[in-house]
């Protein structure tokens, strides 16, 4: 039999609820102060102890992991919390393409692969003093917008970095990525693709809330002017959104631009379910400003299923059982290699 497993954090529910309705076995690496929580959820089948997530690469754990034929679903935290050489030695199999991750938490390499993918992205700043319209200033990794700062002007952008420095929100020595501010409608484009259907399917789109900046946004500029404070893009939450349908053959052909440029740049390619972060302005024009290669936690809106999945699936379909039932397409066909790395 095989399991599904992943780490006790971001989506972790819908990825096992996905794989318990699929018939999968399901283990979820937990850190023992969140036991309590995920022992609520009858659909987990076994929760393995750790102090932290980096326990993951400990012999006890893999072979644990190992002994059940588990397939690792990669989320946010497992690249929040470990480095790319940390990822790519993790020995279980993992759902997707683990190489593609380092090109998400790499700023760099991240700008490349959106280059490639003919994204359109905002323009980058190599040098605060080349600042000169409003950017946001960004942290390397998936740091979930924590530390972010808007600057507009290289003195601003001293400012408000050393005084993030001094509240200990960022290290001196980080090297901070500045892009152009996109402002617009935001709308994070979820995706799937199955190397085995070779197809790609468009699952949904969700906005995120973001603390404080959010709440800023609530309060008159008057009192906005009096805060002293550098807001954060904080992630708490997400809601659902849907586009004007006259919007979905260019999200359809983003999302295979970046399947192609994936396929071109790091072998085997963009598998399973992937994100493309921007705006949309007055115009209808998206700026893509980021991606994730790998399920967001914002497809934990639609766990029930998705509009657009509705369209494709005559069933209530979650990207937690999206990924469970790919599983067991590839391993009915015996192209368990071709879904993994
Ligand atoms: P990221 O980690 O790049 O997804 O950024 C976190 C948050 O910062 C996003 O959800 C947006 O609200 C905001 N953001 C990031 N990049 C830009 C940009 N270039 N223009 C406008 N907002 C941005």
């Amino acid at each position: 039999m095989t399991a599904i497993a992943t780490l006790g954090s971001h989506c972790a529910l819908q990825v096992l609820k996905g794989a318990k309705d699929e018939g999968l076995k399901t283990i979820l690496v937990c850190e023992k102060r969140r036991e309590r929580l995920y022992r609520r959820f009858s659909f987990i089948d076994e929760i393995f102890l750790v102090d932290t997530f980096a326990e993951i690469l400990e012999q006890k754990c893999q072979s644990t992991l190992q002994q059940n034929n588990a397939i690792l679903v990669p989320h946010g935290t497992l690249i929040a919390q470990m480095n790319s050489e940390q990822i790519e030695s993790i020995k279980t199999p993992i759902f997707g393409n683990k190489w593609i991750l380092r090109w998400e938490s790499d700023r760099i390499m991240k700008e490349k692969l959106m280059r490639e993918a003919k994204l359109p992205v905002p323009k980058a700043v190599t040098n605060p003093r080349d600042i000169d319209k409003l950017v946001i200033v960004k942290r390397q990794g998936a740091a979930g917008g924590k530390g972010y700062f808007l600057a507009a002007n290289e003195e601003d952008y001293n400012v408000k970095r050393n005084k993030l420095i001094s509240q200990g929100v960022i290290t001196k020595e980080e090297s901070l990525y500045i892009q152009e501010y996109a402002s617009g409608v935001l709308a994070y484009l979820q995706f799937f693709y199955s190397p085995i259907k070779e197809e790609l399917e468009f699952f949904g789109a969700d906005q995120r809330h973001e603390s404080d900046i959010e709440g800023l946004a609530r309060i008159p500029s008057e009192e906005q002017i009096k805060i002293d404070k550098v807001p954060s893009f904080n992630v708490i939450g997400n809601s659902p959104i849907v586009l004007r349908e006259s919007l979905l053959d260019e999200v359809y052909a983003m999302g295979d631009n970046f399947v192609d440029a994936a396929k071109r740049m790091v072998a085997p390619g963009m598998n399973g379910p992937f994100c493309i972060e921007g705006v949309y302005d007055e115009n209808a024009k998206f700026t893509a400003f980021e991606f994730s290669a790998r399920i967001v936690a914002g497809t934990s809106i639609y766990m029930d299923g998705s509009p657009y999945y509705s369209l494709l699936f005559n069933e209530s379909m979650s990207m937690g059982k999206r990924i469970a039932r790919e599983v067991k397409t590839a391993k009915e066909l015996n192209q368990l290699d071709k879904i993994t790395t």
